[in-house]
C-alpha cells in the first residue's frame, strides 16, 4: 500500500492560491464524474522539493476523455482529445494547459471461481514511469485532497537525491530513459543510483541503442541541450560511453571541450543582451558537438535520429556557412567593418553564436560581437525618395547607391545625412539635364 502523507500544507506554502483552487476543481470534477484524479510526475517531484512547477500532468482512473470534456465545460477551456492514446489537453482561457491521461489498466485473472479484479491502475501507471522521483502522485478528489500516493518508497530517493529506475528492465523497455537519467541528475545535482548506473552500463555494453534510434532519442537530446548549462550532462554522457551513439567518432577531446565552453559563454552573452531575440540554444550546442564532423556525417546523424526536415536543412546550411566563414577568418580577417558585415550577413543568430564558439582569437570574437550589437542594425539615413529629389533616375542604380552608402557608413566614411549626400554626389554623377 502507498504511504499516506497529506501535502495540503506544503501546497499552500509553495503554490499560489489559483493553482490550489484549480487542483481542487480538478478533484471535484473527478468526484462528479465518478472517477479518481491525480497530479503526477514532475509536478509532484518539484512540489516535494519546494519548487513551483507549472507543468500539470493529471492521471485519471476512469475515462479521461469524458473527464476532460466535463472539465473543459466547467472551466470554459478548449479541449483537444487523442482518442487513440486516451489522452487530452485542456487549455484554459488564461493560457494555462493541463495534460490529462488515462491510468493504465491491468486485469488480474484469478484461478477457478474468483472474479477478475482490476489492479489499482494508478499504481501500475506509476510503476511504468521512468524513475522513482517521478513516480509519485497526489490524490485530488475532495475527500482525500492532497494525499501523497507513494507506492515504491520514492520519497526516500528524493530525500537521498538519487535517480533510480523502478524495475530492472526499465532501460531495455525504453533506452531513452538513459538520457533522461543524465538530464535529471545534472539539472538537480542528484546522483544516478549505483544499481541504476550499472544497468546503464549494461545497456551500453549490449548496444541496446543500435535498435533504438529515431525521433524520441532526438527529443531527449534536445531536452538535454536546452538545459541551462548542458555541458556537465554532455561530459557525463561521454563518461558513460554514450556519445558514440550520437556518432561513432564523437569524443570530448580538449578541442571540443574548449569549443563547448566558448559556446556556453557566447550564449550567455547573447542571452544577457538580447532577451527577446529568439535563439534556439540546443541548435547552437548541437552544431558545436558536430563541429569536427564533415557535413555528410551530420546528414547520417539526421537520418538515424529522424530529425525533422526543417532542422535538417537548417543544420546543414548553417554548418556549411559557418565552416566556410571560420576558415576565411582564421586565414585573414576582413580589414573593414563592411567586409565583415558582408561575410556575416546571411547567418542566423544560432550560426553567429556557433561561429563565436569556434573562433579562439580575441579579434574574431570582437568583430562578431560588434556585428551583432551594432553593424547589423545600421542603415543609411538617405532613402529612395531622397535620391529622387536629388535628381537620380529610378532604377537599379538606387540599389547600388544605397549599398555603397551602407558600406561607407559601416566604415565610418559618412556619419549623417549631410555627409551621405556629399558622398553620393562625389561618387555617382547625375544624369544630364
Ligand atoms: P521536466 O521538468 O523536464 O518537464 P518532467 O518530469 O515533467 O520534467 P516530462 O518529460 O514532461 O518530464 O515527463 C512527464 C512525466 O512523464 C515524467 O515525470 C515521468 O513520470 C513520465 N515520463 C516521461 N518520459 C518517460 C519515459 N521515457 N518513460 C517513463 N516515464 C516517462
Amino acid at each position: 500500500t502507498a504511504r499516506n502523507r497529506n501535502l495540503s500544507g506544503l501546497m499552500a506554502e509553495v503554490l499560489n492560491r489559483e493553482i490550489i483552487c484549480l487542483l481542487q476543481t480538478l478533484g471535484e470534477v473527478a468526484q462528479e464524474t465518478g472517477c479518481h484524479a491525480y497530479a503526477v510526475g514532475g509536478f509532484v517531484r518539484d512540489l516535494l522539493l519546494h519548487i513551483k512547477n507549472l507543468d500539470l500532468d493529471v492521471v485519471i482512473e476512469g475515462d479521461a476523455l469524458a473527464y476532460a470534456k466535463k472539465l473543459g465545460k466547467k472551466l470554459g477551456g478548449k479541449v483537444r482529445t487523442h482518442e487513440k492514446f486516451g489522452t487530452a489537453v485542456v487549455k484554459l482561457p488564461d493560457g494555462f494547459k493541463i495534460d490529462i491521461a488515462t491510468a493504465r489498466l491491468e486485469y488480474y485473472e484469478y484461478p477457478a471461481a474468483m472474479p477478475t479484479v482490476e489492479l489499482s491502475s494508478i499504481k501500475l501507471d506509476l510503476y511504468r514511469r521512468d524513475f522513482t522521483i517521478n513516480a509519485m502522485a497526489i490524490h485530488l478528489n475532495p475527500d482525500t485532497f492532497g494525499t501523497l500516493v507513494d507506492f515504491f518508497n520514492c520519497q526516500n530517493d528524493l530525500k537521498d537525491r538519487q535517480i533510480r529506475i523502478l524495475h530492472n528492465l526499465s532501460f531495455v523497455e525504453d533506452p531513452t530513459r538513459i538520457f533522461r537519467a543524465i538530464r535529471f541528475e545534472q539539472r538537480m545535482g542528484f546522483k544516478i543510483g549505483r544499481h541504476t548506473e550499472k544497468l546503464i552500463k549494461n545497456a551500453v555494453k549490449m548496444e541496446l541503442f543500435d535498435r533504438f534510434f529515431g525521433h524520441r532519442f532526438f527529443n531527449e537530446l534536445i531536452s538535454i541541450l536546452s538545459e541551462e548549462n548542458p555541458i556537465p550532462a554532455i561530459h557525463r554522457m561521454a563518461d558513460l560511453g554514450l556519445l558514440r551513439f550520437l556518432h561513432p567518432t564523437l569524443r570530448i577531446e580538449p578541442k571540443l571541450a574548449t569549443i563547448l565552453e566558448e559556446t556556453r559563454q557566447a550564449l550567455a552573452w547573447h542571452r544577457l543582451l538580447y532577451l527577446d531575440e529568439p535563439c534556439r540554444q540546443w541548435l547552437v550546442y548541437l552544431l558545436a558537438l558536430m563541429s569536427s564532423l564533415p557535413v555528410r556525417e551530420v546528414v547520417v546523424f539526421c537520418e538515424r535520429f529522424e530529425v525533422p526536415l526543417r532542422h535538417r536543412q537548417f543544420l546543414g546550411r548553417e554548418k556549411l556557412a559557418v565552416t566556410r566563414i571560420a576558415a576565411i577568418m582564421k586565414r585573414a580577417m576582413p580589414e573593414t567593418p563592411s567586409g565583415m558585415y558582408h561575410l556575416l550577413k546571411d547567418l542566423s543568430p544560432e550560426g553567429l553564436l556557433h561561429l563565436m564558439g569556434l573562433l579562439k582569437k580575441k579579434g574574431c570574437k570582437k568583430a562578431i560581437s560588434l556585428y551583432v550589437t551594432d553593424w547589423r542594425q545600421l542603415k543609411p539615413e538617405t532613402d529612395g525618395n531622397d535620391l529622387a529629389e536629388m535628381g537620380y533616375r529610378t532604377g537599379p542604380l538606387y540599389g547600388t547607391i544605397l549599398r555603397c552608402l551602407l558600406d561607407a557608413r559601416l566604415d565610418g566614411l559618412v556619419h549623417d545625412r549631410a555627409s551621405e549626400t556629399a558622398f553620393i554626389k562625389e561618387h555617382f554623377s547625375l544624369p544630364d539635364q
